[in-house]
């Protein structure tokens, strides 16, 4: 019987031999649990939950086929029998909770960071430090047969089928490209050259694995590099892959050194899915697409608009392992949705940390947090709804103790509301959303417009938690409190008129989304206005997808983002998306000045050195992007008359505070209390 809420997203998937339940994948992520102690266990506690929450298909992180095709020194590689019992475990876990999981096969190629990392072409990568190994032809003809090696272990580990990595510039998308492959040999040169090394290892995993086992081929549709593959390749090597037995294709959209967001929070809800539309039609086989799908709505209309037979959502599984079963009833408000930040998932990665998410702190910690409901319940008061403050009073409630979120300002959310006003960012709105949806749902008793007091605290509760968040820094320049200053919150929350001339003091996460507010205005992009805007082609004129050159948008204002320090602006911003502020204020014309020492404000100019001499910017406004100061005033005085207090988020270290922090520390004081 077909889904009443989503038909499209719940209708099986039938690839002859076996059927999947719905039309969405858990994309592939590398988590980190793939090197880290215990890992295996976790992994599959982390698998099974999903399969349990009821994704129609998963695929695991990356596994390399040799040590040439590690990610990074010793990353997973599956090549033994020791290798397959490890794996077992995550299949045995999946399949119990009746979910299907293939095993990603990933060879990094040029982006390998180790210096045994090879490559068609001895290339470097602009964004790795190791030259690779030109691949000899023997060479080649060894690392087919790991591929094969490697799937064969895979379907003896139990796995349902494998997913070979083709995307994102890894070393199939090197070998079918120009830039990357410069081979005088019958792997390089023509198209039918370049394509041989897929086709190769697809039609040889097909015959080692036998015609009961998924193959997926995940296809950079989009190179977004110049003098990728054209439209006409990308086609050719599909029907070629369908050709030699894939069961699907998956798509890949952008090399990993391609200059245009493809993920990141601002990229357009289903921004890429178009390209997946232009292949429907041109193969046999089923067509997942992928990138920004974080909603069941989403995704049900890229399903009903032909865009692709399945889609691919990551990030979002990790977000809510139980995305499937909400959607399933038409429960959507109560997704925990996936605001792609990439703050806890890929940053983490990058920064050789195990992933977990943001928005929720459980994510690839299954093992770790859990929610235990408590035998003695409290009375207990948090005070302050912002992230930290909605985590810890969430989880508490889920435990089963009676709770009271104080709120001053008549709405939650804390620095999410200022969020979710910065373009591209929209998204925010939706962690406010399922936080209220939990309140309600759990019984939390939400006091708003009200302020807590002594009064109202001291020996009324067996707890007390502090979440009150932060103040915005007040600075100390001449000038200061001249009424063209604001902060940031007035410019954001309590829309205070800024002139057109803006100077913004401090250049942290927060001065860059301001800059961005200012010049940007606060109307959501279109697909269109966003691939223009980042040079790319939806006409697919040109090899790689791009435009001759982005179309420039005109800034709604002239602004100058100012700091202290030396050196670059942005240095601190996330590892995968600091590069996009950067780039997305450059293109808004934002004037960018370091190492300054302000002087004095005056009523429509501020002074500052600069390189030892002063200097005179005139502007209508300035707005005050200085960090924050913990807001602890009430834990202060409750202390001091004695009531023993938790203290969590800004309110307890405003100093490099972020969201994620914030909502960790909230259910990690909650699953203790
Ligand atoms: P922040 O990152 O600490 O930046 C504060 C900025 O103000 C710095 O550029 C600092 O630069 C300047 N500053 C500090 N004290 C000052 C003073 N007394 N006078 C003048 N300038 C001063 O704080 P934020 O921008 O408010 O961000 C808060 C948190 O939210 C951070 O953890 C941030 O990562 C997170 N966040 C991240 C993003 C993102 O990644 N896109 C977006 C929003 C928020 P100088 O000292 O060099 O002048
Ligand atoms: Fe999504 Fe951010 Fe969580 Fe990553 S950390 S899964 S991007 S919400």
């Amino acid at each position: 019987m077909s889904n009443q809420h989503f038909p499209h997203l719940f209708k099986p998937l039938d690839l002859g031999y076996t059927e999947l339940a719905n039309r969405a994948l858990m994309g592939s992520m590398h988590t980190g649990l793939e090197e880290a102690k215990g890992g295996f266990e976790r992994m599959a506690r982390f698998y099974a939950e999903r399969a349990e929450g009821g994704v129609g298909l998963i695929v695991t992180g990356g596994v390399a086929p040799d040590r040439n095709g590690w990610v990074s020194p010793f990353s997973i590689k599956l090549t033994t029998s020791r290798g397959v019992r490890q794996h077992s475990m995550i299949t045995g876990a999946v399949h119990e909770a009746n979910g299907k999981i293939c095993m990603q096969i990933l060879h990094a190629g040029r982006y390998g960071y180790h210096p045994l990392c090879v490559a068609p072409s001895a290339i470097k990568s602009p964004i790795s430090k190791f030259k690779p190994r030109e691949l000899s032809k023997r060479g080649i003809r060894r690392t087919i047969n790991h591929f094969v090696r490697c799937a064969k272990l895979a379907k003896a580990a139990g796995y349902d089928g494998v997913e070979i990595m083709g995307s994102e510039g890894y070393l199939i998308n090197e070998f079918l490209v120009t830039p990357t492959n410069k081979r005088t040999d019958e792997y390089g040169g023509s198209y039918e050259n370049r394509m041989r090394f897929p086709i190769e290892i697809v039609d040889q995993v097909r015959k080692a694995v036998g015609p009961e086992f998924m193959i997926v081929y995940r296809l950079s549709m989009l190179d977004l590099i110049p003098n990728g593959s054209s439209w006409s390749e990308v086609v050719q090597l599909a029907e070629r892959i369908e050709g030699v037995g894939a069961t699907m294709i998956n798509t890949g959209i952008g090399w990993h050194e391609a200059r245009v967001p493809t993920i990141a929070t601002m990229v357009p809800n289903g921004g890429f899915t178009w390209v997946t539309k232009r292949m429907m039609g041109q193969v046999g086989i089923p067509l997942i697409t992928t990138n920004r799908i974080n909603t069941p709505e989403i995704a049900e209309d890229v399903l009903a608009n032909g865009h692709a037979d399945m889609v691919s959502m990551a990030r979002p599984f990790l977000a809510d392992a139980d995305f499937m079963k909400k959607a399933l009833v038409g429960d959507s408000k109560r997704i925990n949705t996936c605001i792609a930040c990439n703050q806890a998932c890929l940053d983490h990665i990058f920064q050789q940390k195990t992933a977990s998410c943001l928005v929720n702190p459980r994510a690839c910690r299954e093992t770790e947090i859990n929610t235990v409901v408590s035998s003695s319940p409290k009375r207990i008061a948090v005070i302050g709804a912002g992230p930290s403050g909605l985590s810890c009073s969430t989880e508490l409630a889920k435990r089963g103790h009676q709770v009271d979120l104080f709120e001053a300002s008549d709405a939650i959310g804390g620095q999410f509301r200022m969020a979710c006003q910065i373009p591209g960012k929209e998204d925010f709105k939706e962690t406010i959303r399922y936080y209220s949806q939990l309140i309600q749902d759990l019984g939390v008793n939400l006091l708003l417009n009200t302020k807590a007091t002594k009064g109202n605290i001291v020996g009324k509760y067996d707890e007390v938690v502090i979440s009150t968040g932060v103040n915005p820094r007040k600075i100390k320049i001449e000038g200061a409190d001249n009424p063209i200053v604001l902060s940031y919150v007035d410019v954001l929350l309590h829309k205070k008129p800024v002139g057109q001339k803006v100077a913004i003091i401090g250049a942290g996460g927060i001065g860059f989304d301001v800059a961005e507010y200012l010049t940007k205005g606060t109307e959501e992009a279109t697909t269109t206005e966003f691939l223009e805007e980042w040079g790319v082609d939806e006409a697919y004129n040109d090899r790689g997808g791009l435009l001759k050159a982005p179309k420039k948008v005109l800034p709604k204002r002239e602004v100058t983002l100012m700091q202290r320090s030396e050196g670059k602006l942005g240095k601190k911003l996330g590892k995968t998306t600091g590069w996009i502020h950067r780039a997305a204020i450059r293109k808004m014309g934002v004037k960018t000045i370091s190492g300054v020492e302000y002087v004095r404000i005056g009523s429509n100019h501020i002074t500052y050195l600069d390189s030892y001499k002063t200097d005179l910017l005139s502007v209508d406004n300035i707005v005050i992007c200085a960090g924050q100061e913990p807001n602890r005033l009430l834990a202060d005085e409750l202390s001091s008359l004695g009531q023993h207090v938790h203290i969590i988020g800004g309110a307890h270290e405003a100093r490099e505070l972020d969201a994620k922090q914030a909502i960790e520390d909230g259910v990690r004081l909650a699953i203790r209390l």
